[in-house]
């Protein structure tokens, strides 16, 4: 007998016949023989419905009280669901975050996990249950409620499934997995059957949206298998493990990817620091500036400084929704900083290519920015990990940066595969 925890996304509860589409599921495998712990996210589009409700009150909305209306949604799901599967002649019990030992920091809205201590979880399994937790939130040291963060339930899942030693962790969404690119981009994207913990974490980071990049890392922490599939089929989905590839040695070596996949990622902007000081310092210097407005920085970039005039340019992408403040800070700063000029751009976009066997195969970046050029595309900013490249190009040339992308690393399947089942790709 298997203990299996399931995570259904929002577009999979996202109206009643769909709950009991999830129902029948949930059935089928505890029917099976198989303990099983399932993971709401709200129905639907409620989470945003409940951030429009609020902003139509207040834009100031205190933390605390945003926290406790935003978990709602997935209280919601999680009795319906109990109800649904209860209809179906199994017994099963709905309980809170609170209720299901998820411990959080106090940071509202971004509460990370501290703990999970899930007796009533392991108790209800013992009585031959189905416990249905709610997903995204906690309760911290107050006793307060707190989420985790958009897209938090994906954590939920993964977290209680590493607390009870689940032998999988299923991700339901409303596409057959994770894909080599965004399908809605190349509709010849595949799906990828099994991924390292280590390439989705660089896949998600990058803007590949279905995952939650915490619960990677939680995942990869407490290795923990994560099964990505759709709750629309009973097809495979991907395995993230962090074995490639199970097979016999000698069809690895011939099966084993170099590349994973192509993620992109819209939501950056760009900002230029223009003629400020080339001594020792300065980046130390702006950077703290950038660091106490809270923003997230991904890519850096620093010209070679002119000769003559001893100044230099300082560029580096970070998410669009950190732009405005963080220019802010550094305008504030110009006394100390002593740059020139200031300037934003926020029509960028950026392409990564991701695959642990970029370690040993050399070429990558040369076949890389081959098809780039190849395809008219200007790079503007490189950047690099171990098993990642990522350009920075506008934003207009995004998209057929992807696909020459892809098809240069052979990555194209022959016949379109990808279906959105849902509509929301989460
Ligand atoms: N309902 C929350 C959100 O929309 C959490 C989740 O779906 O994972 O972000
Ligand atoms: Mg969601």
């Amino acid at each position: 007998m298997a203990l299996v925890v399931q995570k259904f996304g929002g577009s999979s509860v996202a109206d009643a016949a769909s709950i009991q589409r999830v129902a029948r599921r949930v059935v089928a495998t505890k029917e099976a023989g198989n303990d099983v712990v399932v993971v709401v996210s709200a129905m639907g589009d409620t989470t945003d419905d409940l951030l429009d409700l609020a902003a139509q009150i207040t834009d100031d909305a205190p933390a605390r009280e945003m926290d406790i209306l935003l978990t709602a949604g997935e209280r919601i799901s999680m009795a319906v669901l109990a109800m649904a599967i209860d209809k179906l002649g199994v017994k099963a019990r709905s309980y809170t975050g609170q209720q299901a030992g998820l411990r959080t920091d106090t940071r509202y809205g971004k509460a990370s996990i501290v703990g999970v201590v899930p007796e009533r979880v392991s108790r209800a399994i013992k009585d031959g249950q189905v416990a249905i937790v709610a997903g995204f939130q906690g309760v911290n040291e107050l006793n307060d409620v707190t989420t985790l963060g958009r897209g938090g339930s994906d954590t939920t899942a993964v977290a209680l499934a590493a607390a009870l030693q689940a032998d999988v962790c299923e991700i339901y969404t409303d596409v057959d997995g994770l894909f080599t690119a965004d399908p809605r981009i190349v509709p010849s994207a595949r799906r990828i059957e099994r991924i390292t913990y280590e390439e989705t974490l660089e896949m998600a980071a990058q803007g590949a949206k279905i995952l939650h990049l915490r619960a990677v890392e939680y995942a990869r922490r407490y290795k923990v298998p994560l099964h990505v599939r759709s709750s629309f089929s009973y097809k495979e989905g991907t395995w993230v493990t962090d074995a490639p590839v199970d097979a016999p040695a000698e069809e690895e070596a011939m099966e084993a990817p170099i590349i994973s996949g192509v993620a992109h990622d819209r939501s950056q902007g760009k900002i230029t620091v223009v003629g400020v000081p080339d001594v020792p310092g300065t980046a130390a210097h702006l950077f703290e500036v950038v660091a106490a407005a809270d923003a997230n920085i991904d890519m850096i970039v620093q010209n070679v400084s002119s000769g003559a005039t001893g100044l230099t340019d300082i560029s580096f992408t970070l998410p669009e929704a950190d732009g405005p403040a963080t220019l802010a800070a550094i305008e504030a700063a110009r006394g100390q900083l002593r740059f020139t000029e200031l300037r934003y751009d926020d029509q960028i976009g950026k392409l990564s290519l991701v695959g642990a066997g970029m370690r040993s195969h050399p070429g990558v970046s040369a076949k890389l920015f081959g098809a780039l050029s190849a395809a008219g595309v200007n790079i503007e900013m490189i950047s690099t990990s171990e098993i990642r490249i990522s350009v920075v190009t506008r934003a207009q040339d995004l998209d057929p940066a992807v696909r020459a992308v892809h098809t240069a690393f052979d990555l194209d399947a022959e016949e379109s595969e990808a279906v959105v089942y849902g509509g929301t790709g989460r």
